[in-house]
């Protein structure tokens, strides 16, 4: 795509999170750095998340904000080609503000490492962005909630592939109650984005048998990247 394609792409994503999250005013403004950077659509991808974590710092629609140290929005490139999302932050990602820092964050470091990426190339995110107490599993109405903000990064990243880690992750961006033993290592197409779901890192800790399986889903993954 050219500069000025490009261009107006990016303001079209822009504008709708403007719309989404309720903006319904423009402030013109010329930000000359974003300009002579020559980088502009990561610059306004940049801008546009930055937007909804904002919007999701002041979101009181649930009561897991209230427990929370800090939100988890999400971590990584905003231009990347993989996305990673998890299910919801645990109590290393609450204190830190940051997705997959603790046990499970340093094994997806190195599944990402292992196909010759690095955590920062890549972007990292949760469907849920407060901690559920105890770890419990997201409730239907936290994911009703939340998961719009998600769907959103989803949008203005938009991956070629999203990495779904585990069975919530990769039943909700299914759409499926499949078990994740059935759908792991297959790829899905849903909105253009190819969904490769596969084991959570947490559940690989407990059955690091199993990380050969993962290893083969990221190797589909590294070959995908490569072809497109
Ligand atoms: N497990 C998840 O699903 N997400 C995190 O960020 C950490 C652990």
């Amino acid at each position: 795509m050219n500069t000025r394609a490009e261009l107006i792409k990016s303001l079209k994503v822009y504008l709708e999170t403007d719309k989404l999250i309720g903006i319904k005013e423009l402030l013109l403004t010329v930000r000359p750095a974003a300009v002579d950077k020559g980088n502009t659509k990561v610059r306004a991808e940049e801008m546009t998340l930055a937007k909804l974590k904002q919007k999701l710092e002041e979101c009181r629609e649930c009561p897991l904000n209230k427990r929370r140290t800090n939100l988890v929005f999400g971590s990584g490139n905003p231009h990347a080609a993989l996305m990673f999302v998890g299910e919801a932050p645990g109590a290393d990602e609450d204190l830190q503000g940051l997705p997959f820092v603790g046990r499970a964050g340093q094994l997806l470091t190195k599944m990402i490492e292992a196909i010759n990426m690095r955590r920062e190339g890549v972007y990292i995110a949760n469907i849920l962005k407060c901690r559920p107490p105890n770890n419990r599993p997201p409730m239907p109405e936290e994911v009703a909630v939340c998961s719009p903000f998600l769907m959103e990064q989803i949008n203005i990243i938009h991956p070629k592939i999203i990495c779904a880690l585990g069975k919530f992750s990769s039943q909700f961006l299914l759409r499926t109650d499949e078990p994740i033993s059935a759908l792991r290592g297959k790829f899905r197409e849903i909105d253009g984005i190819l969904i490769m779901p596969t084991y959570h890192p947490a559940y690989l800790l407990r059955n690091p048998n199993d990380k050969r399986l993962v290893w083969e889903d990221l190797k589909k993954i590294r070959d995908e990247l490569k072809e497109k």
